[in-house]
C-alpha cells in the first residue's frame, strides 16, 4: 500500500482531476498512518466528500467522525457465512440490531452514512431487504451491494439491482463488484442500467485477489454509452492517474489493459497495419488520443531501401503531438544557431551523401539542401516526418521513418558520408543513446557523425528535481545515480515545473513532454565512457576525433566521431 501519505494526497488530486465524486480513504482506527491519510485528503478541500470505512463498532464509527470525513461506510455482512466466519456467536436478530445502533451512532455524530452489506449476493433476498430496511429506518442515506466474491453474472445482476431499486425507490444505491470471475466490468455496467446511482471503482481495478471494477474503464464505458461524460482532458487525466498508481502501487499495467494499456492501441498484423494506415479507424473503436494515447503501429521491414515504416517506440507519440509546431512556434534555443549551422556543416562539400537524424533540425536541413548536398532526413515521428514533408514541400528531400536506437538496416550501413543530429543523444537514456551512437557511425562508416550534446541539467529538470525533493517524491520520477529523469512519472511536478517553449500552447506543450518518456543527462565524462563501450558489428569502435562547445551554447558540446 502506499507509504507516504504525499502520495495519497498526489492520487486523491489526480482522482478528482480525472472526475471522480466521491473518494473512499482508508479506515481510521486501523492505525496513525490510516488516521493521518484520511485526515489529509480531508484538509486538502478537493470539492467532494470523503468516505471513510467503519465496522458497525463505535470505536470505528468515531475514529472517522475524528478523521473529519463527512460520510462512514458501515459494513457488516448477514448471511450464514458471515455468521459462521466474521462475526462468529451472532444470529441474525442481532445482527439486525447492530446495524440498526452504529447507523444510529453514526447519525449522532453527524456522519452521513452508506451502509453496505457484504457478501450480498450469496445473501438470502429476504435478509437483505431486512437489512437495508433496518439501515434506512436508522438513517443511512445510501445502500451499497457488494458482490464481495465476485460470484454474480450480469443476469444475476440485474435480478438483485432492480429487487433493491424496487423495494427502495427514494434512496442512494451504490455496487461494489470483485473480478473473480472477469465480469467487474460487465456486472457494473448492468447495475447503472438497472438503477444504481453509483459505483465503487479503484484505479486500475487494484483491490483483494482479482481487484474491482477498473476506475478509468469504467468512466470511459460510460462516455462511450452517452451514461456520464468525461471533459476534454479527463480521459488523459485517467492516464496520468492509471501509470501514477501503476507506479506507486508497484502493480504495473498489463500491457493488454484495455483503453491505457501500452498495447491498447498497436496494431501488429500486417493486414490490420496496411488498412490502419489508410485509416485508423478501420482497426480502432475510438480515437486514442482523447485518452493520452495515440495510434500505434509495429516494426515492419520492407525490402527496397528500408527503413522501418513505422516504429512501435513509445517516445514517438510525444513528437508526433508537437510535429512541426516545433519550428513553427518553437522556442529559437532548441534550433541550432547561425554559428551551430557552420560547425556542422565545415567541410561538406556539394554532391556530399548527409543523413540528418531528427526532422525538427529543419534550419540545417534547409542549410544542407541550400549547399546542394545529398541530404537524406530520419525521424522515428512519422508526424515529424509528414509536418517536415509539408514544409519543405515541393523540395522535400527524401524524409524517412526510422528509429536510431532500432537495428539498422544493413543496406544502410557505411552509405553516408556524414551523419549530423542536434542535440539527439540528450531525449535518450544511457542505453538508448549507445544504441543510437552506433547506428549512427555505422551509417557513416568511412565518414564522419557530428552529434551536438547539451551536457548537464536543463532548467525544467532543476525545477522538477526541487519540487520532488520537496515533496518526497524525487525518487517517483528521478534516478540521481543515472541523472535520468522520467518524464511520465513525474505527475503534477512537471506540470508545475514547464517553461514555455517558443509560443507552443501548454497543453500540447505538456502532453509532448509526458511522452518524452525517460532521458538521461550525460556529462562530458559520462558520454566519453559510453561511446568507448561501445562495439561496432565489424568490432570496430568509435573514436572521438573532435570536439568544441558551442559558441552561444556554452553548455552545448559537439562531437566529431569515427569509427576505428
Ligand atoms: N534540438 C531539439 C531538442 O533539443 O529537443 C531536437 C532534438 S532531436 C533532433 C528531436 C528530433 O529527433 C525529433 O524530430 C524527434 O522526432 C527525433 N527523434 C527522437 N528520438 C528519435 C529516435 N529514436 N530515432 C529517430 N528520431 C528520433
Amino acid at each position: 500500500m502506499f507509504t507516504f501519505p504525499q502520495q495519497v494526497c498526489e492520487i486523491a488530486q489526480h482522482l478528482v482531476k480525472a472526475g471522480a465524486e466521491m473518494l473512499e480513504v482508508g479506515h481510521p482506527l486501523i492505525s496513525k498512518e490510516a488516521m493521518a491519510h484520511v485526515s489529509a485528503v480531508v484538509g486538502m478541500d478537493l470539492g467532494v466528500p470523503i468516505l471513510s470505512h467503519a465496522r458497525a463498532h463505535p470505536d470505528d464509527i468515531n475514529a472517522v467522525a475524528r478523521s473529519g470525513a463527512s460520510w462512514v461506510g458501515i459494513f457488516l455482512g448477514v448471511n450464514p457465512i458471515t455468521e459462521r466466519t466474521r462475526v462468529s456467536g451472532s444470529s441474525f436478530p442481532s445482527l439486525l440490531e447492530k446495524i440498526a445502533a452504529s447507523v444510529h451512532h453514526a447519525r449522532q455524530q453527524g456522519l452521513l452514512v452508506r451502509y453496505t452489506i457484504e457478501d450480498a449476493s450469496r445473501t438470502p433476498i429476504e435478509r437483505l431487504l431486512a437489512s437495508y430496511r433496518t439501515a434506512v429506518e436508522a438513517g443511512a442515506q445510501r445502500l451499497c451491494f457488494a458482490d464481495s466474491v465476485g460470484l454474480l453474472d450480469p443476469k444475476q445482476t440485474r435480478l438483485f439491482i432492480r429487487a433493491l431499486r424496487h423495494e427502495f425507490p427514494d434512496i442512494e444505491l451504490e455496487g461494489h463488484f470483485h473480478d473473480d470471475r472477469g465480469l467487474a466490468m460487465a456486472n457494473a455496467l448492468q447495475a447503472v442500467e438497472s438503477g444504481v446511482d453509483w459505483i465503487s471503482v479503484s484505479t486500475n481495478g487494484l483491490g483483494e485477489r482479482c481487484g474491482i471494477t477498473d476506475h478509468g474503464i469504467f468512466a470511459v464505458n460510460l462516455h462511450h454509452r452517452g451514461e456520464r461524460t468525461l471533459d476534454a482532458n479527463q480521459g488523459k487525466y485517467l492516464h496520468e492517474l492509471s501509470k501514477y498508481v501503476a507506479t506507486c502501487s508497484g502493480h504495473a499495467l498489463h500491457p493488454a489493459t484495455p483503453i491505457f494499456g501500452e498495447h491498447a492501441f498497436t496494431h501488429t498484423a500486417r493486414l490490420h497495419v496496411k488498412a490502419v494506415k489508410r485509416d485508423p479507424d478501420s482497426y480502432q473503436w475510438t480515437d486514442p488520443v482523447q485518452f493520452g494515447q495515440a495510434c500505434k503501429i509495429s516494426k515492419q521491414r520492407i525490402r527496397s531501401n528500408i527503413v522501418t515504416d513505422t516504429v512501435i517506440n513509445d517516445k514517438t507519440v510525444g513528437w508526433d503531438i508537437v510535429g512541426g509546431l516545433f519550428w513553427e512556434k518553437g522556442r529559437q534555443s532548441a534550433k541550432p544557431s547561425e554559428s551551430e549551422l557552420e560547425l556542422f556543416t565545415a567541410g561538406i562539400k556539394p554532391g556530399d551523401k548527409v543523413a540528418v537524424i531528427g526532422a525538427s533540425t529543419k534550419d540545417l536541413i534547409e542549410h544542407l539542401m541550400a549547399m546542394d548536398v545529398n541530404v537524406t532526413v530520419y525521424d522515428f515521428s512519422k508526424g515529424m516526418c509528414d509536418s517536415l514533408k509539408e514544409a519543405l514541400s515541393p523540395n522535400a528531400p527524401p524524409i524517412r521513418v526510422l528509429d536510431i536506437t532500432a537495428p539498422l538496416d544493413r543496406e544502410l550501413i557505411s552509405y553516408y558520408d556524414y551523419v549530423l543530429n542536434d542535440r539527439l543523444v540528450n531525449r535518450f537514456t544511457t542505453q538508448e543513446a549507445k544504441k543510437a551512437l552506433k547506428n549512427m557511425v555505422a551509417l557513416a562508416m568511412q565518414g564522419e557523425v557530428r552529434a551536438s550534446v547539451k551536457l548537464g541539467l536543463y532548467a525544467m529538470d532543476e525545477k522538477m528535481i526541487e519540487l520532488g525533493k520537496r515533496r518526497q517524491v524525487l525518487e517517483l520520477f528521478y534516478c540521481e545515480d543515472t541523472q535520468t529523469i522520467d518524464f511520465s512519472k513525474a505527475g503534477d511536478i512537471l506540470e508545475e515545473s514547464l517553461l514555455p517553449h517558443g509560443q507552443i500552447d501548454r497543453d500540447v506543450l505538456l502532453r509532448w513532454y509526458q511522452s518524452r518518456g525517460m532521458e538521461t543527462r550525460f556529462s562530458d565524462s559520462s558520454l566519453k565512457q559510453l561511446i568507448e563501450g561501445v562495439i561496432l558489428d565489424d568490432g570496430s569502435q568509435i573514436n572521438v576525433e573532435h570536439q568544441c562547445n558551442f559558441p552561444d551554447a556554452q553548455d552545448t558540446v559537439m562531437y566529431s566521431l569515427k569509427s576505428v
